[in-house]
């Protein structure tokens, strides 16, 4: 028997994304035997992340600033917004260099079948910038999923009545893929190619 600290731990761990009971005591043990070096960097990684971030009010990233460094940069253009469903898919994005404005994250995507309707997602906060003014272009990047494609045509049709110009991700995505599992060059020609929805 485990004691009680150890068990805590692999549930946990367990509860994690890709990770299950096996995989868990596994990392626990991996993790004991390191408990100087590892196990410390964890930890410490784990407090920093709990103490300090928080999540941009204005755009859904998640950063120890709010509002975030990607919505306070100077450098970016404030006139295109990049509409994601994670926060995942906004760094995907910001890695790959080529998308300069700022971000929406919606905070997932319109599922029929989790039962995830539009006022599940930030679409509300989303139409308030819009119509805030100041904003020219709109890319929306969702996955190229049934869900995301449908999340994607809801949001073009709430905002047809915007003088925007709104762009969508280029096909080409592999079909049924989702933006943070894409390499680089991938994302970065679907950006470029993006075209008008419609
Ligand atoms: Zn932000």
């Amino acid at each position: 028997m485990a004691s009680q600290e150890i068990e805590a731990l692999a549930s946990a761990l367990a509860r994690l994304p890709g990770l299950g009971p096996r995989s868990a005591r596994r990392a626990v043990l991996w993790l004991i035997k390191r408990r100087e070096t590892s196990l410390v960097q964890l930890a410490e990684a784990l407090e920093g992340v709990r103490a300090r971030l928080v999540e941009c009010t204005t755009c859904g990233n998640v950063d120890t600033a709010n509002p975030c460094s990607v919505c306070t940069d100077p450098r970016r253009d404030a006139r295109a917004l990049c509409v994601v469903e994670e926060v995942a898919d906004l760094w995907a994005l910001d890695r790959s260099r080529l998308f300069t404005g700022r971000y929406h994250v919606l905070g997932g995507r319109l599922s029929a079948l989790e039962g995830v309707g539009p006022e599940d997602l930030s679409i509300g906060q989303l139409l308030q910038r819009l119509e805030a003014g100041g904003i020219d272009e709109v890319v929306l990047a969702m996955n190229a999923t049934l869900e995301g494609q449908t999340t994607a045509h809801y949001i073009a049709e709430r905002i047809e009545h915007l003088p925007l110009r709104v762009t969508q991700l280029a096909h080409g995505l592999p079909v049924g893929g989702e933006l943070d599992y894409l390499d680089e060059g991938t994302l970065a020609q679907a950006l470029r190619a993006r075209r008008p929805v419609g």
